[in-house]
C-alpha cells in the first residue's frame, strides 16, 4: 500500500490585518519533491510552520487519507503529525553524538533498533563513519545531512525543509543540494523544500510552487513555470525576463524585434521573453550594442532596436559597444502579456 499524500487546502493565516498565507493549496505526494519559491517575507516559513503544527490555521485544512491533521477547530500536535523538519541552521543537539541526534525521534523503540536505524540513515547520507562524532566536529554541509537523516529516520509522512542551503557556502551548496535530493528520493518521503533561490528550486523540484505576498502565483513543473509563466510576476521569480511593446493587428504584433503571433483584440500589446530567446543571426533584425558586461562564461550585451531595448547573452569577446549586430527572437519563446 502506498502511503497517503498530505493534502493542504486553502490554508490561511493572518497576523493582525496582514494575510501572511492567503488561501494556499498544495499536495505533497510520497516520493515527490515540491519546491516552494518566493521572495523573503512572502509567507513561506509561515506556511511550512502551519503544516508542521507550529502555527495555527485561521482557515483551510490539512488531511492525509481519511485523517484530519488540522483545521481552525482541531489540530494534531506537531509530535503526532509524523512530519519531519529541517531548518536552515541545522539545529542539531550539541550535547548528543551524531548517532544520538539521528536516533532522537525514535524514542520508545529498543536501544539496539534505534542505533541500527540511525546507522542506516547516516550511511544513506554518506556519513556512516561519523556516528560517534559530535555535531561541531562536522562541516556545515555534513551537519545539514545529519539534520536530514534525523528528520527521515522516524519514517515521516512528509519532510519539510526551510531554506536548507542558505547558510552554506556557494561551493558546498551544489553538493549538499544533490545529496539531499538523492536521500529524499531514496526515502520516498513527500518533501517540501522552501527556498528563495530560483536555481535551487528548479534543480530539485518535481513540482514547483511560486509564491508572493501570501498567494500562489503558479504551480507546475519547473519547465512549465519557466517556459510558460502565468504572469510577469511569476516569470520574474524564475529569472530575467524582457518585456516588448508593440501594436496588435489581426492577431499579430509588430515590434522592433519582429512580428509575433498573439491572439487578441487590436491595439497596444506587450510580449515577454527570456534573454536566451534572443540570439545572433545574420538573417535577423538590426540592433545596436549600447553596453557590454563581462560575466565569465558569457557576456551580456544591452541592445537597442528601434524603441526596444533587450539583453543579449553571448560568448565573451564577440561584441563591441557601438557595433550593429543582427539578432533573431525565437517566436516559439515569445508570450503575450495582455
Ligand atoms: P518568508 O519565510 O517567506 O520569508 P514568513 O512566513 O517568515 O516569510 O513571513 C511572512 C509575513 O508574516 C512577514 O511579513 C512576516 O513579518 C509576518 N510574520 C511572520 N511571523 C509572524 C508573527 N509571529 N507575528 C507577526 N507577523 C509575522
Ligand atoms: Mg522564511
Amino acid at each position: 500500500m502506498t502511503p497517503d499524500s498530505l493534502i493542504c487546502t486553502r490554508l490561511t493565516r493572518r497576523f493582525g490585518k496582514r494575510l501572511a498565507v492567503d488561501s494556499v493549496s498544495l499536495t505533497l505526494a510520497p516520493g515527490r519533491i515540491t519546491a516552494l519559491l518566493g521572495p523573503s517575507g512572502c509567507g513561506k516559513s509561515t506556511l511550512l510552520r502551519m503544516i508542521a503544527g507550529l502555527e495555527p490555521l485561521d482557515g483551510g485544512e490539512i488531511r492525509s487519507g481519511d485523517a484530519l491533521i488540522a483545521s481552525p477547530a482541531e489540530a494534531l500536535p506537531p509530535e503526532r503529525r509524523r512530519i519531519g523538519l529541517v531548518f536552515q541552521d541545522h539545529a542539531l543537539f550539541p550535547h548528543l553524538s551524531v548517532r544520538d541526534n539521528v536516533a532522537f525521534g525514535l524514542a520508545g523503540r529498543p536501544r539496539a533498533e534505534r542505533h541500527e536505524i540511525a546507522a542506516r540513515w547516516l550511511t544513506r547520507v554518506g556519513l556512516g563513519d561519523r556516528g560517534r562524532d559530535w555535531p561541531h566536529q562536522l562541516s556545515g554541509g555534513q551537519q545539514q545531512r545529519v539534520a536530514l537523516a534525523r528528520a527521515l529516520a522516524p519514517a515521516p509522512r512528509a519532510v519539510l525543509l526551510d531554506e536548507p542551503f542558505s547558510s552554506l557556502d556557494a561551493h558546498l551548496r551544489g553538493e549538499v543540494r544533490q545529496d539531499i535530493a538523492v536521500a529524499l528520493r531514496e526515502a520516498g518521503a513527500a518533501a517540501l523544500v522552501v527556498t528563495h533561490d530560483a536555481r535551487d528550486a528548479m534543480l530539485m523540484a518535481d513540482d514547483l510552487i511560486l509564491m508572493d505576498q501570501g498567494q500562489v502565483l503558479q504551480a507546475g513543473s519547473p519547465e512549465a513555470c519557466y517556459a510558460r509563466p502565468a504572469s510577469l510576476d511569476a516569470a520574474r521569480l524564475l529569472g530575467d525576463i524582457e518585456v516588448l511593446s508593440g501594436e496588435r493587428r489581426d492577431g499579430r504584433v509588430e515590434t522592433p524585434l519582429g512580428r509575433f503571433d498573439a491572439p487578441g483584440p487590436d491595439g497596444p500589446c506587450r510580449l515577454m521573453f527570456r534573454p536566451e530567446a534572443l540570439t545572433l543571426d545574420p538573417e535577423g533584425v538590426e540592433a545596436r550594442v549600447t553596453a557590454l558586461a563581462y560575466g565569465g562564461a558569457t557576456s551580456e550585451a544591452r541592445l537597442q532596436a528601434g524603441e526596444a531595448g533587450a539583453t543579449l547573452v553571448a560568448a565573451p569577446g564577440r561584441l563591441a559597444v557601438g557595433e550593429t549586430v543582427r539578432v533573431r527572437l525565437d517566436p516559439a519563446a515569445v508570450l503575450p502579456l495582455d
